[in-house]
């Protein structure tokens, strides 16, 4: 196998009918899912996509996103998996970046497409899945095709996806993507994992995101079954693991956090769980405690990067605990800690420098940005990924913070997860989320904002003393703000820097 688009193909041969994806509107068996996309593929190639040529989709998980990216990937297209929460104009920033000739797209988002091709040259085709609109075709017709399906020879080193990073510290960058940093991502993660075709997979992270694409590629490829539900939702997601007996539930913290507080939650049967996955974001030790203890099953750290095409790290799924970690190295993939000052050299062990990644799974680049790019990669092939961690003797990586996202205050640094971490431990906290308020004599202050837990009334003053009696006094929050939610991305990541807007 060459990329992801050659992974259903094998999966049809030797999983057939049985079920592949299951979405609310519709299942598809293996054999489904690699014919249909045939279609999509063949009628690509019957409307002049040549390969190499972009190819955007643009809609929430619905069944039909899955079989355009496998289709569009057997046409040879580039396919680039746009965030559906983007605004109209970061679409079109996104749309004009790639040069996207053809857009798949669903009913609401549609209008949004059809009004861009009037500004955007190379934009000739916008498909959409749900109701017929003028000026798109409709994915029927993408089906019903009967034109020959193209035979593309891969080149494993060629871009297979742009994928954009979640624009959770500024404007999103396009990584280019390889197929053999895809596929190798998808087959790592399953092997850590552990996924085998018994596995029945429930997760409501979006395809798009590299997270969700090795969740639904390496279920795939090891022939489990992918409950993808078209949004999160804390009810509907218990109801589906109970229902659905499934294996492995995968999600960023907000939504443990989420499933965690729900009423539902008393009722649901998550015996069938043998494990869960957690990554994108740091999450707090006690809500890790609480999922493991309520699915009576591990919950795996992850910590991966969309410039990474996946994982970077994670936990073989059968290691024993080592808390607050987020695992050891992929299979092929390299990680070092870098010295803050020198990248040539490594931090003392044990000691915070920047994370540093190398290996088959690293970008080509950010797509139309040499400049952006070279500051990433070290001419030797060593990758920053902008996150501070630490290294034990044995491999185990501990990430610290986000570098931009570091406080300095009266000259120290503050590392808001540390912060984060000591809060979210408090009975009234339900989330909470710190950042920087720029202050006349310390250049910074530490600000937590809090959202408190259903039926409680926490104060400013608890949550300044409780932080300050389990923190060293610089790293203390000096001020506490009570708020609804946190601004989050579309995989539920909470920006700290839009938080300073709600101050
Ligand atoms: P942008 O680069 O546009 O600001 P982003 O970095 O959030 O957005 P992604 O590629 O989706 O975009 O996320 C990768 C980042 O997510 C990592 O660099 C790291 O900061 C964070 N991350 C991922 N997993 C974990 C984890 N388990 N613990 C802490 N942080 C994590
Ligand atoms: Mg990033």
């Amino acid at each position: 196998m060459n990329g992801p688009g050659e992974i259903l193909r094998a999966s049809a041969a030797r999983f057939g009918d049985k079920p592949a994806l299951v979405t609310a509107a519709r299942t598809l068996s293996f054999t489904e899912l690699d014919a249909t996309s045939d279609r999509v593929a063949a009628w690509l190639a019957g409307r002049g996509v040549e390969p190499g040529r972009p190819v955007s989709l643009y809609a929430q998980n619905r069944w039909e996103w899955v079989v355009a990216y496998h289709g569009a990937l057997k046409a040879g297209a580039v396919v680039n998996p746009v965030n559906v929460m983007l605004t109209p104009e970061e679409l079109a920033f996104v749309l004009r970046d790639c040069g996207t000739a053809v857009v798949l797209t669903s009913g609401e988002q549609a209008a949004t497409v059809v009004g861009l091709t009037r500004d955007l040259a190379d934009l000739d085709t916008v498909v959409t899945f749900g109701e017929a609109i003028e000026g798109a075709v409709p994915f029927a017709e993408l089906l019903a095709c009967d034109g020959p399906v193209p035979q593309v020879e891969t080149d494993p080193d060629s871009p297979s996806t742009i994928g954009y990073t979640s624009g959770t510290t500024g404007h999103p960058k396009g990584a280019v993507q390889s197929h053999r940093a895809v596929l190798w991502n998808c087959a790592a993660t399953a092997t850590m994992h552990g996924r085998t075709a018994d596995d029945v997979v429930v997760t409501a992270l979006p395809a798009p995101h590299v997270y969700g694409n090795v969740v639904i590629n390496g279920t795939f490829l090891a022939g489990g079954t992918v409950v993808l539900m078209e949004r999160f939702h804390p009810g509907e997601t218990l109801r589906l693991i109970t229902e659905h007996r499934a294996t492995l539930f995968e999600g960023v913290p907000a939504m443990y956090s989420m499933l965690l507080a729900d009423a539902a939650l008393e009722q649901a049967d998550l015996s069938s769980l043998t494990r869960s996955t957690v990554g994108g974001q740091t999450i707090a030790t006690a809500t890790i405690e609480r999922w493991e203890e309520r699915s009576g099953a591990p919950l795996i750290e992850l910590w991966g990067m969309t410039e990474i095409a996946g994982l970077g790290t994670t936990h073989p799924v059968h290691a024993p605990r080592v808390p607050g970690s987020i695992g050891v190295s992929l299979p092929g993939v390299q990680v070092r800690i870098a010295d803050l000052e020198d990248v040539t050299r490594d931090a003392e062990p044990g000691q915070p420098g920047e994370l540093m990644v190398r290996g088959p799974v690293v970008m080509l680049g950010y797509h139309g940005n040499p400049e952006a790019t070279a500051e990433t990669i070290e001419p030797d092939g060593w990758m920053h990924t902008g996150d501070i961690a630490t290294m034990t003797a044995a491999g185990h990586v501990f990430v610290v913070d986000r570098r931009k996202d570091m406080i300095i205050t009266s000259g120290y640094n503050v590392y808001p997860a540390e912060v984060e971490r000591v809060l979210a431990a408090h009975p009234g906290v339900a989330l909470v989320a710190v950042g920087p308020v720029p202050d006349a004599v310390r250049g910074e202050l530490a600000c937590a904002y809090v959202v408190r837990a259903a039926g409680t009334e926490t104060t400013e003053e608890e949550l300044i003393a409780y932080a300050g009696s389990r923190l060293a006094a610089y790293k203390r929050p000096r001020l506490v703000r009570f708020v609804d939610t946190l601004p989050a991305t579309s995989t539920g990541k909470i920006m700290r820097r839009e938080l300073i807007k709600q101050f």
